[in-house]
């Protein structure tokens, strides 16, 4: 294929303890987090986002964000990100000890709006001085772009949006900057314009794709993007995670579900690779035994080895 790059390595960017526990509707206790956390970096993960200093009414889950930073095992070389939304959380970041803070922007004006109540411009203005900070700090700065496929309420978003926050959050500092498929309605085509229009914008080399598994498409997804020298993915161990917002507000993709839902029902997209991490990490450790629905959200993909070699 003409101009295809596919990168000689992939790094990792595992995000189940934050992204994918946020969502859980059971509060999961500290300990089993801290224990999940340290089994991913035996694992041989070098960058796994442990928490997010948000306010605990908006998220119970993360409540804890503290305890479980200063209750990890912290290995040599891995990193571990938190998510710090404003500056109140920053420093409860920085005094936790955080070395790596992420800050987090949506492509989508309506998703913007309905969930954290400001326009895209305002939310990007609000994560500016928590970037200075965590900079002047000598913190590293990683940025997320929610909705980058698309919106459970505009629908389709323009390439060119992503590629303007993308820019602003390049502009901020940010080492990095993570483009989430939130609602998991991408496919390959649509992959490929996004990532040509930000790396307009924003060297490849700083991109990393966010791909929730909602319809199977994430594997497809990704090697669309690494195809186009993207070498950074968001996982999340055994797929847990998704968008309740998202799921909320889903009437569009539901048209997708359908679609997709027969072959699913068959034969489930990457069964068979969550059945290898579920052995590693058994839901029984996390508490989450029976849950309905899990599994269903998430990027699911294999991690077991360092990197994920491309044959
Ligand atoms: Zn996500």
């Amino acid at each position: 294929m003409s101009g295809m790059r596919l990168p000689k390595q992939v790094r990792i960017v595992e995000v189940g303890p934050r992204d994918g526990l946020q969502n859980e509707k059971i509060l999961v206790p500290s300990e089993v987090k801290i224990a999940l956390i340290d089994r991913l970096s035996a694992a041989g993960l070098q960058s796994i986002e442990a928490t997010s200093f948000v306010s605990p009414r908006w998220v119970p889950q993360m409540a804890d964000a503290a305890e479980v930073l200063a209750g990890i095992s912290r290995k040599a070389g891995v990193s571990y990100p938190v998510l710090t939304p404003n500056l109140k959380g920053f420093e409860a970041a920085l005094e936790a000890g955080a070395q790596e803070v992420a800050v987090f922007g949506a492509a989508s004006e309506s998703f913007s709006q309905k969930n954290i109540n400001c326009s895209v411009a305002e939310s990007l203005e609000r994560f500016a001085p928590v970037a200075r900070a965590a900079l002047e700090q000598g913190l590293k700065v990683r940025g997320y772009i929610s909705c980058v496929l698309g919106c459970p309420y505009e629908g389709q978003i323009a390439p060119e949006a992503v590629a303007d926050v993308a820019l602003r959050l390049h502009e901020m500092g940010c080492y990095e900057i993570s483009l989430g498929d939130t609602i998991g309605v991408g496919t390959p085509l649509k992959v490929r314009r996004m990532i040509e229009a930000v790396a307009a914008q924003v060297p490849t080399e700083r991109l990393a794709v966010h791909f929730h598994d909602t319809y199977g498409q994430a594997l497809a997804n990704i090697l669309a993007a690494l195809e186009l020298g993207v070498a950074v993915v968001d996982s999340s161990v055994a797929g847990l995670g998704g968008c309740p917002y998202a799921r909320r507000g889903q009437r569009r993709p539901a048209l997708h579900a359908r679609r997709h839902g027969h072959r699913n029902r068959r034969r489930p997209a990457g069964a068979h690779r969550r059945r290898a991490l579920h052995q590693r990490f058994p839901r029984p450790l996390l508490g989450l035994q029976g849950l309905p629905g899990l599994g269903l959200w998430g990027v699911t993909i294999r991690f077991t080895t360092k990197s994920l070699k491309m044959s």
